[in-house]
């Protein structure tokens, strides 16, 4: 007899009590160590398959406290199970990093590295540079006020046209045909955040200071090193990035500026500005068709037809409640993809508006879903997900792969909404990069006072969007775009990720012209291989050029110029 699946609303994972883990911990521990003595490798591989069973636990558990705080952030039981969780997670970091200290130094650990994987040891040997227990109360400020900024975020209402919106609701305004609504609206946007703005200001302020100090106390100059190491990135550094940035500025600066002037043509404006940013054709952006259910039914449908793992996927996904994708008074905006570690299964949660960001949401949070899935079962929780600029790639190259059949989505509208999904992935590549750069400005500089952190940003729009105009918008102008930006608040260096992703996206948009069904193979396989390696390692294996070497953007550049006309 086969029991049912379990459903999200059945999902459930105790309570983690400090004092007790405390004490699992210890004992997981001793029994490391005694098997270490005893040179018995069988017994110490036996505790490290214990601890990463407490691990999985520990995850699931926070996982779901904060997926449910954000699907409705008012309600208080949530509210405090997700601080109790902000709380602990320093503390279970800090017993984490003792174990992985025993496993690095230990006496058995070549026949550890045998058997698991000399990937994850590698991993640790960064862990455990980012973590000493005299900033475990630093890290769990730092919780708070991410949290801070969330609820910010998230008690946003917007007076536009009689009707009250929040953050991702005013968004479906910005990229309507008609321009007096799409300027009308960015403007009440900003108005609000105006409005907030030394609370932004002061919260990215007390982030800054923070996190510097964390730096100082483990010995870098600034928080770049430590941020970096705090994204497990082992196999590039600032001087990479920088080699990167210049690819950037060389070739993706003058592609875009020439998109721009096209899209000013097609618009027919004497000026693009800020709010035309977004539209690009008189038709207005093409909207998926039908409700959240409607939507999903057809995203069923997409994926069945794409390919039979991912088909079985979605359904599975679908069928166990695992999508939360309508927007909801006091819901957390945004969109992200979490995992229940116990269970097995991804979540996906987003905001739906009724814009073709809809569609984006699917494809997108689909692909990590899909990777953590099928690399779920892996040796280690470390395996599970790769870094994050590889996760990326998972997500944004099935972006591309739906083409095929996003007519599902878009009816008519498809070839419209490719050509629209092409312009938009080369035009975040500046935006990306400025978000990245900005930060190493931001921390290389920690004194800087607010005024000079938005001057800092108008920098940035100066060197990779030098086409933006923001007209009578003065806070947008004034160099404040960034406080809508939540990564850089919740997530120091997670932007450039994206960008290294679709580097390496746009090569499998290349490689699908030629033979798509060994881009879809390559991709499935790519998740597959989860966690296992680092970044480049795992560019490699699927045959994808690694952003850092030159010339990684030139081709696609060229290709882009040719499909758009330019
Ligand atoms: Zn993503």
């Amino acid at each position: 007899m086969t029991s049912e699946p379990i459903v999200y609303s059945e999902m459930t994972s105790p309570r983690p009590e400090y004092a007790k883990l405390e004490q699992e911990y210890q004992t997981l521990l001793d029994r490391f160590e005694a098997a270490e003595v005893s040179s018995d490798h069988k017994a110490a591989i036996a505790a490290i398959d214990a601890w990463d069973k407490l691990r999985r636990q520990i995850s699931t558990f926070g996982s779901l406290a904060r997926l449910k705080f954000n699907q409705d952030t008012s309600n208080s039981e949530y509210e405090e199970a997700r601080e109790y969780v902000d709380e602990l997670m320093p503390k279970v970091t800090e017993f984490d990093v003792k174990m992985m200290r025993a496993l690095l130094d230990s006496s058995l650990r070549s026949r550890l590295e045998d058997e698991l994987g000399e990937h994850a040891f590698r991993l640790w040997s960064s862990e455990v540079t980012t973590y000493e227990p005299e900033i475990q109360d630093d890290l769990a400020v730092e919780n708070k006020l991410r949290a801070e900024y969330t609820k910010l975020c998230a008690s946003a209402e917007i007076e536009f046209r009689g009707e009250t919106y929040n953050l991702s609701g005013i968004r479906k305004f910005m990229d309507v045909a008609d321009r007096d609504t799409r300027h009308e609206a960015q403007k009440a946007r900003w108005q609000w955040f105006e409005a907030h703005g030394d609370e932004f200001d002061r919260l990215y302020d007390e982030l800054t200071q923070l996190r510097h100090g964390m730096a100082t106390k483990l010995g870098y100059e600034d928080f770049v090193d430590l941020g970096y190491r705090r994204m497990s990135r082992i196999d590039y550094d600032r001087a990479d990035v920088e080699t990167f940035r210049a690819e950037v500025q060389q070739h993706v600066v003058p592609l875009v500026a020439d998109i721009r002037e096209a899209q000013r043509e097609r618009l027919g404006l004497d000026e693009l500005m800020v709010w035309d940013e977004d539209v690009h054709d008189l038709e207005g952006n093409p909207t998926p068709i039908g409700d959240v259910e409607e939507l999903t039914a057809k995203a069923r449908e997409m994926f069945s037809r794409l390919h039979p793992e991912l088909g079985e996927f979605f359904a599975m996904m679908d069928d166990r409640q695992l999508l939360d994708l309508d927007t909801r008074k006091a819901k957390s905006g945004g969109g992200f993809c979490t995992w229940f570690a116990d269970y097995q299964v991804p979540y996906i949660f987003a905001n739906f508006n009724g814009s073709k960001h809809d569609a984006e949401v699917f494809t997108h949070e689909m692909g990590h879903a899909f990777q953590c899935y099928v690399s779920g079962d892996k040796r280690l929780l470390d395996y599970v997900w790769p870094t994050y600029e590889s996760c990326e790639i998972h997500s944004m190259s099935l972006e591309f792969l739906t083409w095929p059949h996003i007519d599902l989505l878009f009816g008519d509208d498809a070839e419209r909404f490719k050509k629209i999904h092409l312009i938009e992935s080369f035009a975040f590549i500046p935006y990306g990069t400025a978000v990245d750069h900005f930060q190493h400005l931001v921390y290389e500089n920690p004194e800087a006072t607010a005024e000079e952190r938005h001057a800092m940003w108008k920098q940035m729009e100066e060197t990779y969007l030098p086409w933006r105009n923001w007209g009578d918008i003065d806070y947008g102008a004034k160099g404040a775009r960034w406080h809508l930006q939540s990564h850089i608040f919740g997530m120091p260096f997670y932007y450039i990720d994206y960008v290294l992703a679709l580097t390496c996206a746009l090569q499998f948009w290349e490689r699908m012209q030629q033979d798509f069904d060994r881009a879809l193979d390559d991709y499935v396989e790519l998740c597959k291989l989860g966690g296992e390696a680092a970044f480049q390692t795992l560019a490699r294996s699927a045959g994808l050029t690694s952003p850092f070497e030159r010339g990684s953007l030139e081709t696609a550049v060229e290709r882009a110029r040719t499909s758009l006309g330019l």
